[in-house]
């Protein structure tokens, strides 16, 4: 690692010192990287509007939105590589440009890493990383490399070229390319569309640990709240191109303001006769009598409970319900409890 890195390290630590909230990111003292008021107008409609966020330096954020929330459009903007209607980014006090600002667009502090990625299919792994760092000097160069190779998993296949990898390797190496100059933020677009839940797991602790030494400053997009939760605890959600809600992932979890970001987490049921008021499957309870009775129609084995589809005698309702006493088979009445600080009251 060089200098840099190790500067960049001993600051994270610093910065970690001193939060004053802990888990609370939005409360952290000095914001390094920041969006304001990011909109972006196409004729008929916003893909994003108003959009604002402040990160400390080394901090890590997920943004999380159905497709076609906004959050490519976003992440282009942030990365400068996407003219903006209205608003600005800055990193610390610099001004991010646009790309109608200036002529080169996109920016060597700030790398953006798009779901569809393109390596050179040409050269080997080893030259697709080492090629954003043609300014440095060979030895630097080379040591470099050799780090990230190590740190991703990637030096048994230095000489190959991207189309002799899987889709998984391939997108480390992004990965890799991307982090060569050692960026001070790092965009990262669902970068993990090629992989399955195992792989993707173990590159994001990978991802993580390189990213955190390195001091790096991480907005991460994507449609799943499972990938979010692995990578930060901090997430923002975004619908239609706003913000609908921000906040940790338990405060999120639990007192969720919409159906849109309840859902995010399970699903939802609708109480009967209580407009507005939801349980999560998870908060129901089976009992042997009393509280809401009705008739199990469906029963699925998963891999922590069951889970039971339950029409409900008075309303019809089919409602979900967990079973992890695994206790309850099709056709079985059951009696429905709940507690009442368990209710969601949600807008819809
Ligand atoms: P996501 O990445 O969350 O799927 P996008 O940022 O790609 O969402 O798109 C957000 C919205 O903006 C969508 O409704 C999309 O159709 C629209 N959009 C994106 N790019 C353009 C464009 N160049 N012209 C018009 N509409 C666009
Ligand atoms: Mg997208």
């Amino acid at each position: 690692m060089g200098l840099r890195g190790m500067e960049k390290t001993k600051t994270l630590t610093i910065l970690e010192g001193n939060k004053i909230c802990i888990g609370d990111f939005f409360s952290l003292p000095m914001t390094y990287y920041s969006l304001r008021n990011l909109t972006k107008s196409y004729e008929d409609h916003h893909a994003v509007q108003d959009f604002s966020l402040d990160l400390g330096k080394g901090e890590f954020v997920a943004v999380i939105g159905e497709s076609g929330s906004g959050k490519s459009t976003l992440l282009r903007m942030a990365a400068g590589l996407l003219a903006q209607t209205s608003g600005e980014v800055y990193l610390g006090d610099k001004k991010i440009e646009s790309p109608e600002e200036k002529l080169v667009a996109g920016h060597d502090e700030i790398k953006l890493i798009h779901q569809d990625y393109q390596l050179f299919a040409t050269i080997s792994v080893e030259e697709n990383i080492s090629r954003p760092l043609l300014r440095y000097d060979a030895g630097y160069r080379k040591k470099r490399v050799n780090h990230l190779l190590d740190r991703l998993g990637l030096e048994a296949y230095r000489e190959r070229l991207p189309r002799q990898l899987s889709g998984g390797q391939q997108q480390k190496v992004a990965i890799a390319q991307a982090l060569a100059v050692e960026p001070e933020v790092l965009l990262l677009d669902e970068p993990f569309s090629h992989l399955d839940a195992i792989q993707k797991r173990k590159l994001i602790f990978e991802l993580k640990d390189l990213l955190k030494e390195m001091g790096t400053t991480v907005i991460f997009v994507t449609h799943d709240l499972d990938d979010a939760l692995w990578m930060t605890d901090s997430l923002v959600v975004l619908q239609k191109g706003k913000i609908t809600q921000k906040g940790n992932s338990k405060a999120l979890c639990e007192f969720p303001k919409s159906k849109y970001v309840a859902r995010l987490f399970s699903s939802i049921n609708l109480i009967p006769d209580l407009p507005g008021c939801y349980l999560r499957p998870a908060d129901i309870r089976l009992r042997s009598r009393g509280g809401l009775v009705g008739h199990v129609i469906d029963q699925r084995f998963l891999v922590h409970y069951n889970s039971l589809q339950v029409r409900l005698r008075e309303s019809g309702q089919v409602w979900e319900v967990d079973d992890p006493a695994r206790k309850h088979k099709l056709g079985d009445r059951v009696y429905l409890h709940y507690d009442e600080e368990k209710v969601l009251v949600l807008k819809s």
